[in-house]
């Protein structure tokens, strides 16, 4: 029994992960560029403060969480940083990311298949039965998960955002990124602060060595450095509110939303979301700053690449209408942040095994928050279908506590996932 995964980000790594741990004979991850990891090359900030340890901790009491505890922790800079504004962040190399994920990928028997574009399906009755390839070459299984991402290339950054501006998927020499079922379903945009479609991306990538030493000192002690924004340098607030960030809870905190934060992500510095689209341009007017070099986007402080153009109405399942053995996950399905992208991967790795063995899939119960969550994005999406405008979807403590799930303590987690008898699904052959 074949599965085939479109997309080698966040999402589709930890599909193909868990679709082999449950029982696959064969995976396969289809990747249009030369390394896995897409977005997540160039995120860093693996865990957005403490809202996020619920829904991992409950991921791997359910078994999964394979991108955290096999990827993303072996490389991180710092495992746990407590900042004023933001507690227990953890931020990751990102220049490791691609030979970890391509390392762990090979050692669970998933074959990658890089520089190979899915440029159309062939279809029987309402069954994809393979994908096929920009060489024509078809890729054929018993069921496919679309985690093809959210950005739609040039194209779509030149219509909703600034241009291309060079950024880590890299579509002038790939071609654009392109979803699998994007030719059947209605695809939806996120929108963005200005109600417009579309959400800037938000890093800036700055060498570490091109910081003053007391910097690079901080950044290795803490891992972050907070400097406050100079006289006269102004804020771009139309950048600003283009990012997906400005939705987020955290910019109402006066520490991030009025100071510039850079972290410590791996020999280079991520300006993170409260400044990459305010200040990019006034890097080197920082103290400290004044030998910037900015090294990703490539056209420095141009811009940021625009996703969230094609997000995709999905069931609680992760099915895909019109479809019967298509699943998504990722960005495609709704979520955003790397723990929530990956989140919504293995579950629709597991219900691609299901689904191929001819099993009813898995819906997760809302009294876990990883169900709960799920629906709420999904409600979102479908809002969207109605004209709605959804907010900013991110697993973090006040979402989940209006959604009634937020725990604190391990042991209430975990036994909240006994209770539903899910313990280690994501780990075992489904049965
Ligand atoms: C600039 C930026 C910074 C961010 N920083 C953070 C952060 O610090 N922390 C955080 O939690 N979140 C962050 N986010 C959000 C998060 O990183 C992304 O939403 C997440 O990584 C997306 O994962 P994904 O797998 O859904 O999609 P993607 O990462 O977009 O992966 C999709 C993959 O599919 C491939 N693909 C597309 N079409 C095809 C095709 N037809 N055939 C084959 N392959 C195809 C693409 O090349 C890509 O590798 C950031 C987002 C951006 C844009």
């Amino acid at each position: 029994m074949k599965v085939v995964v479109v997309g080698g980000g966040a999402a589709g790594f930890s599909a193909a992960m868990v679709a082999k741990r449950t029982g696959a004979d064969e995976v396969v991850l289809i990747e249009r560029t030369d390394m896995l990891g897409g977005i997540a090359l160039v995120a860093g900030i693996g865990m957005v403060g403490s809202g996020a340890y619920m829904p991992l901790t409950e991921e791997r009491a359910l078994g999964g969480a394979s991108l955290y505890d096999d990827v993303l922790y072996p490389i991180a800079t710092h495992k746990e940083v407590t900042m004023p504004g933001l507690d227990r962040a953890m931020l990751y190399n990102l220049t490791k990311l691609d030979a970890r994920m391509q390392r762990v990928a090979k050692e669970n028997g998933i074959s990658v298949m890089l520089c190979k574009t899915v440029s159309d399906i062939k279809m029987s009755g309402d069954s994809v039965k393979a994908v096929i390839l920009q060489d024509k070459t078809e890729i054929s299984g018993d069921a496919f998960v679309d985690a093809t991402g959210t950005a739609t290339g040039i194209k779509g950054c030149t219509e909703f955002g600034y241009g291309c501006v060079g950024c880590i998927l890299r579509c002038p020499y790939f071609g654009n990124p392109k979803g699998l079922v994007d030719k059947k379903v209605k695809t939806l945009s996120q929108l963005n602060a200005h109600g417009k479609p579309g959400v800037l991306g938000t890093s800036v990538l700055v060498p570490i060595a091109s910081l003053s030493e007391a910097y690079q000192r901080q950044l290795k002690e803490k891992g972050y450095v907070f400097m406050s924004i100079p006289e006269g340098v102004e804020p771009d607030m139309d950048r600003a509110k283009r990012a997906w960030s400005y939705q987020m809870p955290l910019m109402g905190q006066p520490l991030i939303s009025e100071n510039l934060l850079i972290v410590d992500v791996g020999g280079q510095v991520k300006v993170t979301a409260n400044g990459s689209p305010r200040y990019a341009r006034s890097l080197r007017r920082f103290a400290g700053l004044e030998d910037s070099v900015i090294a990703s986007p490539a056209v420095g402080a141009r811009g940021h690449l625009v996703f969230g153009l094609n997000v995709v109405a999905r069931k609680n399942t992760m099915e895909v209408d019109g479809f019967k053995n298509v699943l998504c996950a990722g960005t495609k399905a709704g979520t955003v942040a790397v723990i929530d992208v990956a989140c919504s991967g293995d579950l629709a790795g597991y219900n691609a095994v299901r689904k191929a063995r001819g099993m009813q899939s898995l819906e997760l119960p809302k009294a876990l928050a990883l169900g709960a969550f799920n629906s709420y994005v999904g409600q979102q999406i479908e809002a969207r279908t109605q004209g709605g405008v959804p907010k900013s979807p991110l697993t973090n403590v006040d979402t989940l506590k209006s959604l009634g799930v937020y725990r604190e303590k391990n042991e209430d987690i975990v036994s909240e996932v006994k209770k539903a008898g899910l313990e280690g699904i994501f780990n075992r052959p489904v049965s």
